[in-house]
C-alpha cells in the first residue's frame, strides 16, 4: 500500500474541513508543515455546491444558541468565539462577496460555487492537498501518531480532523463513515435522525389544487406551537416546504398536525374588520371578491370549500359565523402529517458524536490525543436557514486556531 505523510490530516473536503485547512494554511505554510485533505467523493464540496437551492446561504445575522439543538454550553462557547460577524470576516479574508436577505447570507455571485472556489483558490495558492476519491475507514494510534487507512493508502500524521459529515442525504455524500471512525477513536455516539425535512401531508386531495403554490406564512406544530419567523412555504402534490417546514420538521411525528396562518401581516381582529369593510363596499359581489388580491386563487377556491362557503352568495348576505369560519380557516389551517421523511430527504441529521467528550474552545477530542472532531458529525443541529454551514465554518476555524497554537509554541 502506498504510504503518504502529513502533518495535519483532514477527513472529508466539506464545508467544516475547507473551513478547518483555510484558517489554518497560512500557519502551516510558515512552520513548513503539509496539509492533506482526504475526500471520499470525486469532487469534494459536495452539499456545500447543493446548500441554499445551490445559492449556498453560507450564515445567518440571527445565529444564536437558541437557533440550534444540542448542549446549549457546547454551542454557546462556539458561537461566542464564532458569532456571525466573524464568518463574514473570515470570508472577507478569502475574498467571498456576499449579500444579505433577511438576515440570510449568500454569495453575491448567486452561485454556491463561489463560496467552493472561494476556498479551492486560497488552499491552492498555500499548497494544501486535497486528495479525491480517498475514502478513510481505518484510523489508529501507533507511536504518538495518526493512521489513516484508505483503500488504497495509508496516511501517517500528527494531527487528525474528523470533518466527514452526516449521514444525510447520501446520495450526495451523507455517510456513517464518521461516526465508525470516531467510535474507533473511542467516541460514543448519539443515533442519528433525519433533521430539516418538508411535510408529507394527508390532505392529499387539497394539495393537488394548491401544488405550486409559494406563500408567506406562519406554520406550528399543535404539540409544539412554537412559532418559527414568517417564511415562504411552498406546497407540492405530496406537502409543504419551505425553511420554517424544514425548522419545525425536528419536533415533528407522522399524525401531528400542523397549523398554517395564511395571513401573518394581519392579526385575527384586523383581518375580521377587513373582510367585514370589503364585504360592506362590495355587497353585490359574490364570495370570491372577498379574498381577491389577498390570496392566490386556488387557495381561494379551496377556502371556499373548507369553510363551507357558498360560491354564489352574495357578500351582503355574509353571516357573522361566515366571517369566524373563514378567519379561524385562514389564520390557523390544520394538516395533518402523513410521514416523516427519510436520510435521502434530510437536509441534516440530528445526533452524533457526543459533545460532552469534545472540548467546546477547540474541538480537541477528549478521548485521543491530537485529535479534533468538527462540523456536522458533532451532535448539533440547527434550525433552517444558513445556520448549519455557520456551525460547520464555526467548528473548522476554531479547530484550525488550536492548531495553528501549537504550532506557533513548538
Ligand atoms: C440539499 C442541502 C441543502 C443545504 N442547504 C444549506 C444551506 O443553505 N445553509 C446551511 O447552513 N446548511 C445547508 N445544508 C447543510 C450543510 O450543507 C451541512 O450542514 C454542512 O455541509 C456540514 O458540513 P460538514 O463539513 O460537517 O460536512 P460536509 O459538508 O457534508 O462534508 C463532509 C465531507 O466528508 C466526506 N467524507 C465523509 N466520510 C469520509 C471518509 N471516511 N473519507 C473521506 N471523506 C469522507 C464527504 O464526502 C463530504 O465531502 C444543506 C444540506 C443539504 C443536503
Amino acid at each position: 500500500m502506498r504510504q503518504e505523510n502529513a502533518d495535519i490530516l483532514i477527513i472529508g473536503a466539506g464545508a467544516s474541513a475547507l473551513a478547518c485547512a483555510a484558517e489554518l494554511a497560512p500557519i502551516a505554510q510558515k512552520k513548513n508543515k503539509k496539509i492533506i485533505l482526504l475526500e471520499a467523493q470525486k469532487v469534494c464540496a459536495r452539499k456545500i455546491l447543493v446548500s441554499g437551492n445551490g445559492r449556498c446561504n453560507f450564515t445567518n445575522a440571527k445565529a444564536n444558541p437558541n437557533t440550534y439543538y444540542g448542549d446549549k454550553k457546547f454551542i454557546t462557547e462556539i458561537l461566542t468565539q464564532f458569532p456571525p460577524n466573524a464568518c463574514l470576516n473570515f470570508f472577507d479574508k478569502l475574498g467571498l462577496k456576499y449579500i444579505c436577505e433577511n438576515d440570510r447570507y449568500f454569495p453575491l455571485a448567486g452561485k454556491a460555487s463561489a463560496v467552493k472556489e472561494c476556498f479551492l483558490n486560497w488552499l491552492e495558492n498555500y499548497g494544501v492537498q486535497i486528495l479525491e476519491n480517498q475514502t478513510a475507514v481505518k484510523i489508529k494510534r501507533q507511536a504518538s501518531l495518526w493512521q489513516v487507512i484508505t483503500q488504497d493508502a495509508v496516511y501517517i500524521t500528527k494531527y487528525l480532523v474528523l470533518a466527514c459529515g452526516s449521514k444525510a442525504y447520501p446520495q450526495i455524500s451523507g455517510t456513517e463513515l464518521g461516526y465508525t471512525l470516531a467510535s474507533q477513536a473511542g467516541h460514543k455516539i448519539k443515533t442519528p435522525a433525519p433533521a430539516l425535512f418538508g411535510f408529507d401531508l394527508q390532505e392529499k386531495k387539497a394539495l393537488l389544487r394548491i401544488a405550486g403554490i409559494k406563500i408567506q406564512a406562519n406554520v406550528w406544530l399543535e404539540k409544539y406551537p412554537y412559532n418559527v419567523q414568517t417564511d415562504e412555504i411552498i406546497f407540492t402534490a405530496r406537502g409543504v416546504n419551505g425553511n420554517n417546514i424544514l425548522t419545525l420538521s425536528r419536533h415533528a411525528k407522522a399524525g401531528d398536525r400542523v397549523f398554517i396562518d395564511f395571513l401573518p401581516q394581519f392579526t385575527n381582529e384586523e383581518l375580521k374588520i377587513y373582510l367585514q369593510n370589503r364585504a360592506k363596499k362590495y355587497s353585490s359581489l359574490k364570495t370570491k371578491a372577498l379574498f381577491s388580491g389577498l390570496l392566490p386563487d386556488n387557495l381561494i377556491n379551496l377556502l371556499i370549500d373548507f369553510a363551507h362557503l357558498r360560491k354564489n352568495n352574495k357578500l351582503v348576505d355574509f353571516m357573522p359565523s361566515n366571517f369566524a369560519k373563514i378567519i379561524e380557516t385562514l389564520k390557523a389551517w390544520p394538516f395533518t402529517i402523513y410521514t416523516l421523511r427519510p436520510f435521502e430527504e434530510a437536509y441534516s441529521a440530528s445526533g452524533g458524536v457526543l459533545t460532552s467528550e469534545i472540548e467546546a474552545k477547540t474541538l480537541r477530542s477528549i478521548c485521543a490525543k491530537d485529535l479534533f472532531i468538527i462540523g456536522e458529525l458533532l451532535d448539533v443541529d440547527a434550525y433552517c436557514g444558513g445556520f448549519s454551514l455557520h456551525f460547520a465554518f464555526a467548528t473548522g476555524v476554531l479547530a484550525a486556531k488550536a492548531i495553528g497554537d501549537e504550532l506557533c509554541r513548538i
